[in-house]
C-alpha cells in the first residue's frame, strides 16, 4: 500500500502516531555544529514531518536513540537496587538503509554474544518499529554499496520526502488506518546503486597473516595521525562498547545510581586496567584494533558480514582527516605485501 501524503495530512498523522509512538527521526539544531556558524544533525524526538532533516545526512547514528550515550541503569541502597524505568510507548524510528542494517549488527552485539541478552538493549529494542528514508544518492562519504548495507528490506513503512510532501509504503498494516482518506501512490523504495567511495575489503586467509599485519609497519603512521579524540567512534552507527560509573549522592557511599556511558576504544586509558596494567598504548595500535574488528573479527565472530556499514559517519567527524576506506586500502596492500613475503617484522 502507498500514499501520497502532504504535509498538513502528515502532521495530523503525527499527531495520532504520538498517542502510540515517540517519534525519532534526525533533525537539525541549529548554529551547535562544532564550528561556528555549523548545524548539528542528531536523532532527537519530532512532533511534525517539517522538523525531519531529510536532506543531509545525519552527524550521528540512530543508535543513540537505543543506547544513549549515557543513561540509568539502576539505582542502589545498602542491600537492594531498582532497575531504571523503560519508557511505556513504543518507538517509531525514521531510518536510512545503512542504519537498519548498523542496527541489527548491534542486536547481535548486545543480545546474541556468549548466551548473554542486554536487558536494557532489549527493552528498548523490543518496542521499535521502523520508517526507511529513501537515500537517493548518498553523499560523498558513503560507501554502503561496497558494504553491502545501500538495501533494506526490514521496515514498516518506507518514505520518501518530497517539496509537496511525503510518500509512504506501508508494509505493516497496523500503521494502515492511519492513512485513511490519503490519495492512493504506487511508491515503492528506490535504493543507492553506486557510491563515489568504494573499498574492496580483503580477506585475511590465515592466522600467520593476521598476526603478521598486526605487526606491520603501516599502523605506525597513525601513531602521530590520530589525537585519539575518539570522534570516530561516537559517531559510528555500530560501536557498542561503554563504560559504568557509580553515581554516589552524598556521604552515604552505599545510596547511589549506576550508569553507563559510551566509551571509545580508539581513547588513551581505554585498555587501563587495575594495578596499572594497559593494553594498545599507542594511537596506531588502537587504529588497527578498530579497524580489524569493523573488517574481520566481527565478521569471524558471527560469521556473516563485516560490521562497518559504511554510513562514512568516522570520515566525516575525523579532526585529523583519516579516511577509514583508505585505511582499509592501506590494510589490502599490507596483505599482499605479507604474502610476497616482503615483510613481516614491525618497523618504526
Ligand atoms: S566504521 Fe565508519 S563507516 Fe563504518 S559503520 Fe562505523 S562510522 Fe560508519
Ligand atoms: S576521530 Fe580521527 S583522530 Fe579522533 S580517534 Fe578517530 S581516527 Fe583518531
Amino acid at each position: 500500500m502507498g500514499y501520497k501524503v502532504g504535509f498538513k495530512d502528515a502532521d495530523r498523522i503525527f499527531g495520532q502516531l504520538q498517542d502510540e509512538y515517540e517519534i525519532w527521526a534526525p533533525k537539525r539544531f541549529v548554529g551547535k555544529g562544532r564550528y561556528s556558524d555549523t548545524d548539528l544533525i542528531k536523532y532527537a524526538q519530532v512532533a511534525s514531518a517539517e522538523e525531519i532533516e531529510y536532506k543531509e545526512k545525519s552527524d550521528f547514528p540512530a543508535k543513540e536513540v537505543l543506547s544513549p550515550i549515557t543513561q540509568s541503569l539502576f539505582y542502589f541502597t545498602e542491600d537492594e537496587f531498582i532497575e531504571s524505568k523503560a519508557g511505556s510507548k513504543k518507538l517509531l524510528i525514521f531510518m536510512r538503509p545503512c542504519d537498519i542494517h548498523a542496527q541489527h549488527y548491534q542486536e547481535k552485539i548486545y543480545l546474541q554474544n556468549g548466551g548473554f541478552e542486554d536487558m536494557y538493549y532489549k527493552r528498548m529494542n523490543e518496542r521499535v518499529k521502523i520508517v526507511m528514508m529513501e537515500c537517493q544518492e548518498g553523499w560523498d562519504t558513503c560507501f554502503c554499496v561496497s558494504m553491502g548495507t545501500n538495501k533494506a528490506e526490514d521496515y514498516s513503512m518506507a518514505v520518501l520526502f518530497g517539496e509537496d510532501g511525503l510518500s509512504f509504503q506501508v508494509k505493516d498494516e497496523s500503521f494502515a488506518p492511519y492513512f485513511e482518506g490519503m490519495e492512493d501512490d504506487d511508491f515503492t523504495p528506490a535504493f543507492v546503486e553506486e557510491n563515489e567511495l568504494k573499498v574492496t575489503v580483503p580477506e585475511i586467509p590465515d592466522k600467520e597473516i593476521l598476526t603478521k599485519l598486526k605487526d606491520h609497519p603501516m599502523w605506525r603512521q597513525y601513531d602521530k595521525r590520530c589525537i585519539s579524540c575518539g570522534a570516530c567512534t561516537v559517531a559510528c552507527s555500530t560501536c557498542t562498547c561503554f563504560t559504568t560509573t557509580d553515581i554516589i549522592y552524598n556521604e552515604n557511599a552505599n545510596v547511589g545510581e549506576r550508569k553507563r556511558t559510551s566509551a571509545s576504544c580508539q581513547v588513551k586509558d581505554f585498555t587501563d586496567m587495575a594495578g596499572g596494567m594497559s593494553f594498545r598504548n599507542r594511537a596506531g595500535d588502537r587504529m588497527r584494533y578498530k579497524v580489524l574488528h569493523k573488517f574481520h573479527d566481527y565478521k569471524a565472530r558471527f560469521k556473516d558480514y563485516h560490521m562497518c556499514v559504511g554510513c562514512g559517519r568516522c570520515i566525516d567527524r575525523c579532526p585529523e582527516y583519516i579516511s577509514i576506506v583508505a585505511t582499509v586500502n592501506k590494510m589490502a596492500d599490507a596483505i599482499e605485501e605479507i604474502k610476497a613475503g616482503e615483510n613481516g617484522q614491525e618497523r618504526g
